[in-house]
């Protein structure tokens, strides 16, 4: 591209942060478009020339009206000789155009969309892409893409034209954008480029500079060049992304801020020698690489990933105890109070029972270990005794909810926190539990999820963190045969059967009640009427328990403990019991309008069964209508292996909802403007191994300034003290 030969003086390459600082009224841009560029989000020059072309027309490729054909899809291109509005019977309306190309004509018909009466004024100059039929005789579309080029003569020439994101809200047509677009690239000139060529060159980018990249994408000299010029932006996104990770776990490992634990003591030996079952290969090996961390003095930034079942608690626990032995304290927070109660009694019939060195210092003497319980119900007197005993050494352990989080800390020397299914909380609530450690060093973390995650999109969001993976299931685990049924069908009614035979087998049943988006109140009215229902007709005579989110927490716990003690048989519920809950003797789950719920959740949800010695049995009852669901019930039926599903999750959903689940993954999915998994695995690893690459020649990114302003504007405030300036 020219460079403006009048501006030498001031020329030098832009970086991002520049370009970022730099308004839309800097580069000229009239107060009129600026104020609708605002609307779409874009403020700066950088945001702007991050405005992608959504499409692009090649003249060449469009079928000239002459030539199109009934049946085939086809691109066509002229201007609106004539659009009308009827009104056909029915009263149902639509917009008729006729479309011009030189002496050549097309009707298009457009129902269901009056807006585009105004759109398509005569004289507009559109592409339309869709599928030609005919209609009384002579051909015509019915409802094609639309892209609007401009006025017809207004000279939009070159054999490319690339379509922006239109905005009709901002009032912003893509040929507003375009000569904007191209007058920010005039203004900018040469773009800074932090790669040399060496760096680009593995992924075949050595010839694309950002300078050629900016003007390629949007000026489309050819349709090869502008997929270059893609190619190169998305690496320069992912890499940035990586950086930022990269360099916040390698000052995570460089730290000696944190405790060294001393590993391999008799109570965890002894701990783990009382457990009913062996380890797992993966169970061993996740402790092994736990101790790790646990041993120096960085402090461990650790998920464990494993699917429902895999026995995360175990391995936690491990962790926790090795703490108690040195003689730290030890968190654990979970989501919810069933679940934080769950944990308790685990770590109470497993852990509460072992001895440690008594804090009187009277030789030889033991206690056992301290745990308690603490939640929102904890009262203020039990609350205090917690917190005595914290201090005066005769409590080691405390699980709970948020609870933990409030009020004074009553921990005097926390060494390990265990944050379970963290993605429940916000990252705040994960930073506050580890101020609570008051002994000036900083604890160990650990952060356990039962939605595993695709490696390459965990190197995305928690590339930071080290990760242990439980793959292997306890050995023992029954099969859970999965069954998509259709709503009203006799299927269903032989679902129920099975359920009513399970539990005459001495078993019991879950059922889980419609998913009421944003409304927890009308959820639970449903799950009450419908638990009602279900008593008198399907399940008469049985003991009939119902859970939901709107209940007191004692009522819960009520509920629950006469789930596990088998007063209950069947237990209908809102999603209140999709994560954790361990009722070993339940063996059937059925989901009703299980296409409202997303995989992980169904994943999660049939996660309930199959835990004991007996076969299980998923019911899905769906109404399925639409591709996304349609996927999902048959990666269902398909596999119980999460790490499957997770994939298959990425390959319906995108990556949002997995972004979703980390404040920091959220900036990232926003900056990622071009990239898409599971599509673009290679650059991702690539982009990780480049980073890895530049922070081993320069750690501080001191040679390398605007790629750490890049990093830094893109993670915000957490990462700004990583690269001193
Ligand atoms: P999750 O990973 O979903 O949290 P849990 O830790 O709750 O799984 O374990 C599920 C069940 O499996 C528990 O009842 C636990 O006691 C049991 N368990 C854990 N590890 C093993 C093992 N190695 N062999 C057999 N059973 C195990
Ligand atoms: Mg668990």
């Amino acid at each position: 591209m020219e460079r403006n030969p009048n501006k030498s003086v001031e020329e030098h390459p832009r970086t991002f942060r520049e370009l970022e600082r730099t308004t839309l009224g800097d580069i000229g841009i009239t107060a009129r478009l600026i104020e609708r560029f605002e609307v779409m989000g874009i403020h700066s020059v950088l945001d702007l020339l991050r405005l992608y072309p959504r499409r692009l027309h090649d003249r060449s490729n469009i079928t000239p009206l002459t030539d199109i054909e009934v049946g085939v899809e086809a691109t066509v291109f002229g201007s609106v000789e004539k659009c009308e509005l009827k009104t056909g019977r029915n009263n149902k309306k639509r917009v008729e155009v006729i479309l011009r190309n030189g002496d050549a004509r097309l009707r298009v018909t457009f129902f269901n969309q009056v807006w585009r009466q105004k759109e398509l004024a005569p004289d507009t100059e559109v592409a339309m892409f869709g599928k030609v039929d005919s209609f009384g005789g002579s051909l015509q579309m019915v409802n094609p893409i639309v892209d609007v080029l401009g006025k017809a003569g207004e000279g939009k020439t070159g054999r490319i034209i690339a379509v922006y994101p239109q905005s009709a809200k901002a009032g912003l047509s893509s040929w507003d954008i375009a000569p904007a677009v191209a007058k920010a690239l005039e203004w900018v000139g040469e773009f800074y480029e932090p790669l040399d060529e060496a760096l680009r060159s593995p992924l075949k980018l050595g010839k694309i500079d950002r300078t050629k990249a900016f003007n390629d994408i949007h000026g489309v000299p050819s349709i090869e060049d502008h997929r270059q010029a893609e190619r190169r932006l998305r690496f320069d996104e992912f890499l940035v992304a990586q950086i930022g990770l990269v360099a916040r776990k390698r000052a995570l490992q460089a730290s000696d801020a944190g405790i060294k634990h001393q590993i391999g003591g008799p109570l965890v030996k002894e701990f783990l020698t009382n457990l009913p079952f062996k380890m797992t290969d993966d169970q061993s090996t996740a402790i092994a690489e736990i101790n790790q961390d646990l041993a120096t003095a960085a402090p461990m930034h650790r998920l464990l990933q494993g699917d429902v079942g895999s026995g995360k608690t175990v391995v936690a626990l491990a962790a926790m105890l090795t703490a108690v032995e040195g003689g730290y304290q030890s968190a654990m927070m979970a989501p919810t109070e069933v679940l934080a109660e769950q944990l308790y009694a685990v770590a109470s019939r497993t852990i509460g029972v072992l001895k440690v060195p008594s804090p009187d210092g009277v030789l030889l003497s033991e206690q056992e270990v301290g745990v308690r319980l603490l939640t929102n119900r904890t009262k203020a007197r039990e609350r205090a005794a917690i917190a005595d005993g914290l201090r005066d050494g005769t409590i080691h352990i405390v699980i709970g909810t948020h609870a933990l989080l409030y009020g004074e800390s009553p921990f005097t020397n926390l060494g390990v926190i265990v944050i379970d299914e963290h993605h429940r909380f916000g990252v705040e609530q994960r930073d506050v539990l580890k101020q609570r450690a008051v002994a000036g060093r900083v604890p160990d973390v650990l952060v356990m999820t039962a939605t595993p995650i695709p490696r390459t999109a965990a190197l995305l969001i928690y590339g930071d963190l080290d990760i242990s993976t439980l793959k292997v299931m306890p050995s023992g685990r029954q099969p859970i045969t999965t069954e998509l049924l259709k709503r009203e069908t006799v299927a269903v009614g032989a679902a129920y059967q099975r359920a009513r035979d399970e539990v005459k087998n001495g078993h019991q049943v879950y059922v889980v009640c419609p998913l009421v988006e944003d409304s927890g109140k009308i959820e639970a009215a449903a799950a009450t009427k419908r638990a009602e229902e279900l008593g008198n007709t399907e399940f008469k005579g049985l003991n009939v328990g119902l859970l939901h989110g709107q209940m007191p927490s004692a009522e819960k716990e009520k509920i629950m403990n006469s789930f596990r003690s088998k007063e209950i048989d069947v237990l209908v519920a809102t999603t209140v019991i999709e994560v954790g809950v361990d009722v070993p003797n339940a063996t059937v789950m059925v989901i009703e309008d299980a296409q409202r719920f997303g995989l992980a959740q169904l994943h999660q949800l049939r996660g309930r069964v199959g835990r004991g010695g007996g076969a299980s049995w998923c019911y899905l009852i769906a109404d399925v209508t639409t591709k996304d669901a349609a996927a999902r019930m048959e990666a269902m039926v398909e596999t119980t292996d999460g790490f499957v599903l997770a994939d298959r999750d990425l390959e319906i959903r995108g990556t949002g909802q997995i972004f979703g689940e980390r404040q920091s993954g959220q900036s990232i999915d926003k900056h990622l403007r071009l990239a898409r998994l599971p599509r673009d695995i290679k650059y991702v690893e690539f982009a990780r191994t480049t980073a890895e690459l530049i922070l081993d020649s320069d750690p501080d990114l001191a040679h390398h300034r605007p790629l750490a302003e890049e990093v830094e504007d893109l993670l915000g405030d957490d990462v700004e003290y990583l690269f001193k300036s």
